[in-house]
């Protein structure tokens, strides 16, 4: 298995006296992916999960929509789709090595950015208390999924203040949660990423995770991605240049748990 310290790349080096990226991602332990859609996670993040679960971090993902209206086909019913894109999640995540599948079932296509969606990701935080939390760049300018604006703000708002700050959502003491920092937010989908993880030894993972969403990959085949991928690789130095890496998912890196500063020296 290759180490962390060989397969992430930030733009920002580490101060001499600080752990580096991959020294803190060495040391981590838990992981949660908190995402609008089944398949969303696979798609941008696949690569960097399966690497999550390989370095032995216990990963966990929440879907916050059923996705019960991701198709193209009139006659669905969308309560049988949901129930179809519930299994193609939970084959998927075997596949990367996710230890858990939670679905909160809102209706696709109408996630509100609500106090009380905050509440429930923050009890979420609480309760798993992840070193690191992926979602979507809900505040990133230009085309994208409502859903996914939605989840990526609401998650960035329950991890910063309020699942650290005890006063926020003060109720969920009572069922034992106590404040939690989480160290970092990797937000995917973002025009300004600034981390990049190498996906070439889990290249073919991600693919096989992605195909087990049968419902929304329209016929492609393993071959056929993987060319794709293999092909856009070749033709764009510039990402290669970019990135450091031939294949990589890219992320804008939020560090919110740092170590405190170096003692001051005595007087
Ligand atoms: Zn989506």
């Amino acid at each position: 298995m290759p180490s962390a310290a060989r397969t992430t790349r930030s733009r920002k080096p580490a101060a001499a006296s600080q752990p580096t990226v991959e020294e803190k991602w060495a040391a981590y332990e838990r992981a949660l992916i908190i995402t609008a859609h089944p398949d969303d996670a696979e798609f941008l993040a696949g690569g960097t999960i399966a690497k999550m679960c390989d370095l032995g971090w216990d990963v966990r993902i929440c879907v916050a929509t059923s996705g019960d209206k991701g198709t193209r086909d009139p006659a669905m019913r969308p309560q049988e789709l949901a129930a179809t894109r519930e299994a193609e999640q939970r084959a998927a995540a075997q596949v990367l090595g996710l230890r858990e599948c939670i679905f909160w079932g809102y209706p696709d296509g109408f996630l509100l950015e609500t106090p009380e969606l905050r509440g429930q990701v923050v009890a979420l935080i609480r309760r798993l208390k992840p070193d690191v939390v992926v979602s979507w760049d809900g505040f990133r300018p230009g085309f994208n999924h409502h859903d996914h604006r939605a989840i990526g703000r609401v998650v960035r708002d329950a991890l910063y203040p309020a699942a650290h700050d005890p006063l926020y959502f003060a109720e969920q003491r009572a069922d034992g949660l106590a404040a939690h920092r989480t160290a970092e937010l990797l937000l995917a989908g973002a025009e300004d990423a600034d981390f990049h993880v190498d996906i070439e030894p889990w290249l073919e993972r991600k693919v096989d995770a992605i195909l087990c969403h049968t419902s929304q990959i329209d016929g492609r085949t393993r071959d056929d991605m993987l060319k794709r991928w293999r092909d856009a690789a070749k033709k764009d130095r510039e990402r290669r240049k970019r990135t450091g890496f031939r294949f990589s998912e890219s992320f804008k890196r939020i560090e919110m748990r740092r170590p405190p500063p170096p003692a001051a020296p005595p007087a």
